[in-house]
């Protein structure tokens, strides 16, 4: 066997592995996954929304009753009077019962505000609930992509440290001085630095050598380096 053969073989286990490694890269559950996650950025980006107007609902519900509390502690506190007896003077009697009903009327009214809060506030828990359970939906969904992506990573990783004890046996039959060039090429070449020649055709771009190219690399000994004159791959010849 030629040492290009022997090349070729590690070659055939790189591409190989370059082809697993894409696989895994461009899993279509990868792409799923990114629009579960983007689902749910918008999902609590909605959330975020409705707590807020909940917040705001929930503060003017406890501004209310904290000025319901204060007119009615008021309130009390003039029919105390009211009815203690200490006030006889009939213009400041009638002043403090004016007083008390003022303040009664204002509470009703502040009470009718209340209720229009809370009217307010059902569709907003309403809303709430619907996002959360669409949002917990999406949560398990996820869930269920990303145990997927784990398995087929899995069986990926399984399968490349398969290739990569073959590329170790064959690695071990090349001799050291070929590994810069192959090396190069790998790099500059989108991972295939060697190819066979079928003919008068590069297997690595897959176009076809002049006439006279072949005539030249047939004269030359097997084990001479031969670059594709079209990619600049190394040859290997039969
Ligand atoms: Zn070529």
């Amino acid at each position: 066997m030629s040492r290009w053969e022997l090349l070729l073989a590690v070659q055939e286990h790189d591409t190989q592995a370059d082809q697993l490694r894409h696989r895994s890269a461009t899993l279509p559950v990868r792409a799923e996954i990114t629009r579960v996650e983007e689902d749910l950025r918008v999902f609590d980006q909605r959330l975020a929304e409705v707590d807020a107007r909940a917040g705001e609902l929930a503060r003017s519900q406890k501004r209310l009753e904290d000025e319901i509390a204060s007119l009615n502690g008021r309130a009390e506190q003039a029919e105390k009077q009211l009815y203690s007896g200490s006030v006889t003077n009939p213009r400041e009697l009638q002043a403090l019962q004016d007083d008390v009903a003022s303040i009664r009327r204002r509470i009703s009214h502040l009470e009718d505000e209340q209720l229009e809060i809370m009217e307010l506030a059902d569709p907003v828990e309403a809303d709430r609930d619907e996002l959360l359970a669409a949002r917990a939906e999406r949560v398990a969904e996820l869930d269920r992509l990303r145990s997927e992506l784990s398995a087929a990573e899995a069986e990926i990783e399984e399968e490349l440290a398969q290739v990569a004890r073959s590329r170790a046996e064959a690695a071990a039959a090349v001799p050291d001085d070929l590994w810069p060039e192959y090396d190069r090429l790998r790099r500059t070449r989108g991972g295939v630095a060697i190819a066979r020649l079928v003919g008068s055709t590069c297997q690595g771009c897959h176009l076809t050598l002049s006439a006279v190219e072949l005539d030249r690399i047939r004269k030359l000994p097997l084990d001479e380096p031969v670059h594709c004159e079209e990619c600049g791959r190394l040859l290997v010849r039969d």
